[in-house]
């Protein structure tokens, strides 16, 4: 039997998401400080599971929230690259956008004393020089993009995407891309957001939620040799009392599949020592 792994992922972006969308003001900031409550919830659950996640932090949260970024690392999980800011690299200047990703690097070095593997942009939106930008400063893996639900890639840089033509890909880079979904991720669920001109509705039934993520894995299972699914959480999201019970009823009904939790600098290595071994 092949082995079907799974990455708990946690995006610890505190008031950054508000404040990228111009939500300034005294509730929409404290929205997002509940993610510092939040983090304290998982790490307990995690701990007691006894599973390794992947957390992506920006480089301001770090600066925030410095202790409790230690906190995470001390406990054996990973920190990724999350920007500097919560703003999508897609609307950056490709010069602020460097300039970010490298400030946020410097504010994990300084909790975990090296670089990170990972990157995972704001709002999964990256820009058409991210790729090449990541490689340049040596990340082994990206996660931000969806061209597959249940298997590693390697990230293409390049493409040329036409109005009314078909699309040209560029090349293939040897950036690991370890894909998500919105399928896959509590904000969209369970997020009521009211915004000028867009109402996301969000607080959904979280044990239908549920369903849906524990089907993806049977699915994997039933059609899938091998494969990984990554779940992306944020903790001023699921650290609500029914979505943490989300949480831990969706590690049990894992665990009970047989799943093997990895962190998604485990997969990304893998994939890339199996590439190689190919050539
Ligand atoms: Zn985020």
């Amino acid at each position: 039997m092949g082995s079907h792994k799974v990455c708990l992922s946690f995006d610890f972006d505190a008031m950054t998401g508000m404040v990228a969308r111009g939500l300034k003001t005294p509730t929409p900031i404290s929205r997002g400080e509940f993610g510092a409550i939040g983090v304290e919830r998982i790490l307990r659950t995690l701990e007691d599971s006894n599973i390794l996640g992947s957390w992506f932090v920006p480089g301001t949260v770090i600066k925030t929230y410095p202790e409790l970024c230690r906190k995470i690392y001390a406990a054996g999980h990973e920190i990724g690259n999350h920007g500097w800011t919560h703003v999508p690299p897609a609307s950056l200047s490709p010069e602020s956008e460097e300039s970010g990703l490298v400030r946020a690097n410097e504010a994990i070095v300084e909790i975990t004393g090296a670089p990170p593997a990972g990157y995972r942009s704001p709002s999964w939106d990256l820009s058409p020089v991210t790729i090449d930008l990541l490689i340049r400063h040596g990340f082994v893996y990206d996660s931000s993009m969806m061209g597959h639900d249940c298997q590693a890639y390697f990230a293409r840089t390049g493409d040329i995407v036409h109005d009314e033509e078909p699309i040209e890909f560029g090349k293939e880079s040897k950036l690991v891309e370890l894909p998500v979904s919105w399928s896959l991720d509590d904000f969209p669920h369970f997020e009521y957001l009211r915004m000028p001109n867009s109402l996301a509705p969000g607080l959904a039934n979280a044990r239908l939620v549920l369903e849906n993520f524990l089907a993806d894995f049977d699915y994997m299972q039933r059609t899938e040799e091998t494969g990984f699914l990554v779940y992306t959480f944020h903790p001023f999201v699921v650290g609500r009392g029914h979505r943490m019970e989300l949480l831990e009823k969706l590690i049990e009904g894992l665990k009970k599949r047989g799943a093997e939790f990895v962190r998604m600098d485990e997969v990304a290595r893998e994939f890339l020592a199996a590439s190689e071994n190919r050539t």
